[in-house]
């Protein structure tokens, strides 16, 4: 994945912090805006709550973009994705649309974000079992076969990925799953109670995926739809390739995000 789709996020969360800091003085330095009417205490209080709030979110930022640099667990990186899918995320929703920056985009680099962090925890670590998780649309929406259910019925006849999936699921001995919606996909990781996902899907499938799934590890992957969405969809099968490659080896050669 590309430089600039993790810049967006990281950028986003440098302008929230230099808002805030504009807000907190603001709030200290004009008194007409009459926080001392109502306590005249008031304007330091807030200020001081503001500027916890400010501090914690500077040092989280910058361990964040440490760890997003050295690709590397720093301190705490299983928490910090939590801070990002559970605080940053849903804040980066709100200041991008006053940007006008798509919601799509903020997806796709919080997926990139989320992924590098995902990939910097588990760089030492070799997790049992890996769950290939895809969407049903990947499928060739002719094919009669019902891989919903198991997977190996597919008859390898390479209309669509599944064949090329079906493949690297025996390769690197994993649970390859194909499930229709999140309903089944939560059900299907409860079954296989897997210790990493990899996941493809669309940006709003990936994003509530990985927020569903965490604290577990997910790499997600977007998917390509050539024919529009949920419909014969597609996915580079080298990012599914490089993603289990990067986990069945502990985490020791892939240097930059599959998604
Ligand atoms: S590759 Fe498998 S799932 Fe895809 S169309 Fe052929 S038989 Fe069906």
């Amino acid at each position: 994945m590309s430089e600039p789709k993790k810049r967006i996020f990281i950028g986003l969360i440098v302008f929230t912090v230099f808002l805030i800091a504009a807000i907190t003085v603001a709030l200290y330095l004009i008194p007409y805006i009459g926080l001392r009417n109502i306590h005249p205490l008031a304007p330091e209080i807030v200020c001081l709550t503001m500027s916890g709030a400010l501090g914690a979110l500077i040092l989280g930022v910058g361990l964040l973009i440490l760890t997003l640099i050295r690709g590397k667990e720093i301190f705490f990186a299983a928490r910090l994705r939590g801070i990002v899918i559970e605080v940053l995320f849903p804040i980066m929703i709100v200041v991008g649309k006053l940007l006008g920056i798509s919601k799509e985009k903020i997806q796709q680099s919080f997926v990139e974000v989320n992924n590098l962090l995902v990939m910097a925890k588990c760089r030492d670590s070799k997790p049992q079992r890996i769950l290939l998780l895809m969407p049903h649309c990947l499928q060739f929406n002719d094919c009669a076969i019902k891989i919903t259910t198991d997977a190996g019925k597919c008859q390898a006849c390479g209309k669509c990925k599944i064949k090329d999936l079906v493949m690297l699921a025996k390769k690197y001995h994993v649970h390859l799953s194909v499930a229709t919606g999140g309903t089944l996909a939560r059900r299907r990781v409860a079954e296989a109670k897997p210790q990493a996902i990899i996941a493809v899907a669309c940006e709003r499938d990936l994003t509530s995926g990985i927020q569903d799934a965490y604290p577990l590890p997910v790499i997600g992957i977007l998917n390509d739809r050539p024919f529009g969405p949920c419909f014969n969809t597609s996915v580079d099968i080298s990012k599914v390739a490089e993603a289990l490659e990067f986990l069945a080896n502990g985490g020791k050669e892939l240097r930059e995000s599959p998604g």
